[in-house]
């Protein structure tokens, strides 16, 4: 008998520690720190400490030796008490997960401890203000320079790159046969003469930030590529299904904290002498969204496991992150309205999930490329852009 739905004692226990840290902080702290313009290294730092942001990583680095299925339940559980970390998405999941496989033993010894214990952070820097969804088109090049190279481009929705000691970027050799994108991943110092980066404004209420990156020349020694330049696509999708299923468990966390707020209120706001939960108006929408908040956390684990034991994950990580976004999308609109006017006030803090929601329907593969992506691999229709 292989299936087993039971997450047994030791992930039981890693939900409850993680829940414990992410309670004494709470969405209060979260919000206070994104309105006054704060971040939120104290509980990076404090989740870093205590093992939650490594625990996918290598053992003899520093990490916890587990896979997806611990770091997204991190995510999930510290989003579910308020505090979505999205660079959990980026510096353990992807940037981590490419340097501990494809990394040499000086670049593994170099970023992986910190990346492990949290004292640092990497961003990741694929998005191009000309590419968008089609990553095909990156224009950022990467040219030899002696030993060395020479990165020159311009990046954009950039994460985190203010909490950042380095960004993992994308770039294109410049070498290749033209028309054909060989795209290679540099670690670049966020120090380098060079690199500038600028805050958009943007209306998601979030202490993470994002940024436009401008590479101008930017000069890096031989050992900032990672991996070998000819297999780029294969170790960028190394990451890029870790991702998937990082945003989903972020989505996750989002939507049960959505949801814990919409029953609690309907439990207890009383218009017509009974509670407003006993409207099937608004029950029954309630427990839709609870519906596909289990069967997305179904697949998140399933696309999580995939990942952690070799499996082909891209449909399910897909899946999971389209089924994710989905339901955080749907249960943070009916929080919203269960709540009435005091779903838009700042107090009960449901209107501040809103934007947030929808960032995993956009990111890091919105949900019409996700559409097409299922059409084409598992529908086996033709491709449609
Ligand atoms: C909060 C946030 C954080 C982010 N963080 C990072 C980060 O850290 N690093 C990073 O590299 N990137 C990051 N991104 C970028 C993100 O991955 C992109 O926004 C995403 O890939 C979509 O690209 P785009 O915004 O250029 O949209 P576009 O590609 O311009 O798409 C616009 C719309 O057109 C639709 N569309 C495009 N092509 C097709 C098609 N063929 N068929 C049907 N519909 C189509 C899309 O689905 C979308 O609805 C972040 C974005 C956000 C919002």
């Amino acid at each position: 008998m292989a299936l087993d739905f039971d997450e047994g004692n030791d992930l039981r226990a890693l939900r409850a520690s993680v829940a414990a840290l992410g309670a004494r902080y709470g969405q209060e702290y979260y919000l206070r720190q994104a309105r006054s313009g704060g971040r939120t290294d104290a509980l990076w730092a404090e989740a870093g400490a205590a093992g939650f942001l490594g625990v996918n990583l290598p053992e003899e680095h520093g990490g916890g030796g587990h896979g997806l299925v611990e770091l997204s339940l991190v995510l999930e559980e510290l989003g579910a008490a308020g505090c979505p970390l999205l660079m959990m998405v980026v510096s353990p999941a992807i940037c981590g997960t490419v340097i501990a496989r494809y990394g040499s033993p000086g670049q593994r010894e170099r970023w992986l401890p910190g990346l492990a214990d949290g004292s640092l952070t990497m961003a990741f820097a694929i998005t191009e203000p000309d590419a968008g969804s089609n990553s095909h088109r990156i224009g950022t090049v990467a040219r030899r320079d002696g030993d060395g190279w020479l990165l020159t481009g311009r990046k954009v929705w950039i994460s985190g790159v203010d909490q950042a000691g380095a960004v993992l970027v994308v770039g294109r050799l410049a070498d290749g046969p033209p028309g054909t994108l060989r795209p290679a991943l540099f670690v670049v110092p966020t120090e380098a003469p060079g690199l500038t980066a600028h805050p958009i404004p943007m209306e998601i209420v979030s202490p993470e930030r994002q940024f436009t990156l401008f590479l101008d020349d930017v000069r890096l020694p031989a050992d900032a590529l990672v991996g070998h330049p000819d297999q780029g696509i294969a170790q960028l999708f190394t990451g890029l299904n870790p991702e998937r299923v990082m945003v989903a468990a972020y989505a996750l966390g989002v939507a049960r904290l959505a949801l814990d707020k919409a029953t609690s209120y309907a439990r207890e706001r009383q218009v017509w002498g009974t509670p407003i939960g006993a409207h099937q108006g608004l029950a029954h929408p309630l427990a839709a969204c609870r519906v596909e908040i289990e069967l997305a956390r179904l697949m998140t684990q399933k696309a999580a496991w995939l990942v952690d034991t070799g499996g082909d994950a891209g449909s399910a990580a897909n899946s999971a992150k389209y089924a994710a976004a989905e339901a955080a999308a749907r249960t943070v609109d009916q929080a919203i309205q269960t709540h009435g006017g005091n779903g838009l006030s700042q107090e009960y803090g449901v209107a501040a999930l809103l934007a947030m929601s929808r960032v995993s329907r956009i990111a890091p593969v919105s949900r019409e490329m996700i559409l097409s992506f299922v059409a084409q691999h598992d529908l086996r229709l033709p491709r449609s852009y």
